[in-house]
């Protein structure tokens, strides 16, 4: 990619990388820890994340992605999902501000016609598959080879 378009995508995320990196800011003065990977800030753990952790779902996450920032409970919840989350960052590059309002319209309809609001997402959706697309050529990969 160029120079230019890249710094375009993380301005057309920017508001809500604004918003993540707030969260961030919060979390880190309650003991979390943050590293850059592939462009993006990972923040995890602290005792939020541990209060988080414990949160039963629905209502609880493991990680959430805001513009070039993801949030995880702990490190172990950042290792699992962190595939799946940064399709949700590309995501964020694509649509700008138009992503949330565009991920909760896509719930909404999921919800009206009886479904799974989460699973059901588009966005959702496709990063579950990306994920195991990813995971389908790792095993296919490390097959051959073995
Ligand atoms: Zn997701």
């Amino acid at each position: 990619m160029v120079r230019g378009s890249r710094l375009l995508r993380y301005l057309w995320a920017a508001p809500y990388t604004l918003a993540g990196l707030l969260l961030g800011a919060v979390a880190m003065l309650c003991g979390a820890s943050a590293r850059r990977h592939h462009g993006v800030l990972e923040i995890c753990g602290g005792h939020i994340g541990k209060r988080m952790a414990r949160v039963p779902q629905p209502f609880g996450f493991s990680a959430m992605t805001l513009g070039h920032v993801i949030l995880a409970v702990d490190r172990s919840a950042l290792a699992q999902l962190r595939l799946h989350e940064h399709v949700h960052v590309r995501q964020y590059e694509r649509w700008g501000p138009l992503f949330l309002p565009a991920y909760a319209l896509s719930s909404l309809l999921q919800l009206l016609r009886g479904r799974n609001p989460y699973r059901e997402n588009h966005f959702e959706r496709q990063a579950y598959a990306a994920v195991a697309a990813r995971r389908r050529t790792a095993r296919e990969s490390s097959s051959s080879h073995g």
